[in-house]
C-alpha cells in the first residue's frame, strides 16, 4: 500500500496495472483504487489523488459509529461479528424466498465486498455480502429476492423486474432505499 497526504492525512492507495485507456479512481472502505495502463507514472497518479482528495476524503476517516441492521449505533465494531451474523439472519430469508419464488441456488457463500451487495454466478451459486449485516432486514431481503431472481433471468431485463415483482410488489421502493442507505453507510 502506497501513501500520499493531503492536508496532513495519510491517503493509503493501491495501483491496479490493467490495459485500459483511461485512469479510474475508485474510494474504497480505507484506501484509494487506481486502475490504469502502465503509461501512467506514479507522479501523476499521486497528482491525480491530491486533486480529488477533497471529495472523498471524508469517506476515509474512521467513523464513530457503525450500522448494524439498520440501526446506527455509536462506537466501533469488529467486522467479523457482521461475518459472523449475517448467515443466522439471512438463510431464513434465502428458503423463505427461495420457496416462494420456486428457485434453489446452487451454492450460497459469504464475502466481504465493497462495490455490491450479492451476485449470481451462472451456475446459479450466490454469493452474498457480508456487510449486509449493515441494512435493515427489507433491504437484506431485497438483495435476497434480487439475487435468486437471477437464478431464472441473469440480465436485468424488464422480464427480471417483472419476475421480481410478484414476489416483492414494492421492489422499486426499496431499491431506492438500498441506495440512499448506500450514501450515508
Ligand atoms: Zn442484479
Amino acid at each position: 500500500m502506497n501513501i500520499v497526504e493531503f492536508k496532513g492525512q495519510k491517503i493509503p492507495y493501491k495501483i491496479k496495472r490493467k490495459k485500459i485507456k483511461n485512469l479510474y479512481l475508485r474510494v474504497k472502505e480505507d484506501f484509494v483504487e487506481i486502475s490504469c495502463s502502465n503509461d501512467f507514472s506514479e507522479e501523476f497518479i499521486k497528482s491525480f489523488i491530491l486533486q480529488k482528495a477533497p471529495k472523498f476524503i471524508e469517506s476515509l476517516k474512521p467513523k464513530d459509529y457503525y450500522y448494524f441492521f439498520g440501526q446506527k449505533i455509536k462506537g466501533e465494531i469488529d467486522k467479523n461479528i457482521y461475518k459472523e451474523i449475517l448467515p443466522t439472519v439471512i438463510f431464513p430469508i434465502i428458503e423463505k424466498y427461495s420457496k416462494k419464488m420456486q428457485l434453489i441456488p446452487s451454492k450460497v457463500s459469504f464475502r466481504f465486498n465493497s462495490t455490491r451487495w450479492g451476485s449470481c454466478s451462472y451456475k446459479n451459486s450466490l454469493t452474498f455480502n457480508n456487510y449486509l449485516a449493515k441494512l435493515p432486514i427489507e433491504l437484506i431481503e431485497y438483495v435476497v429476492a434480487h439475487e435468486l431472481a437471477h437464478i431464472k433471468h441473469k440480465d436485468h431485463s424488464s422480464k427480471f423486474w417483472a419476475f421480481l415483482a410478484q414476489f416483492m410488489p414494492d421492489y422499486k421502493e426499496r431499491r431506492k432505499r438500498l441506495r440512499e442507505f448506500e450514501r450515508i453507510i
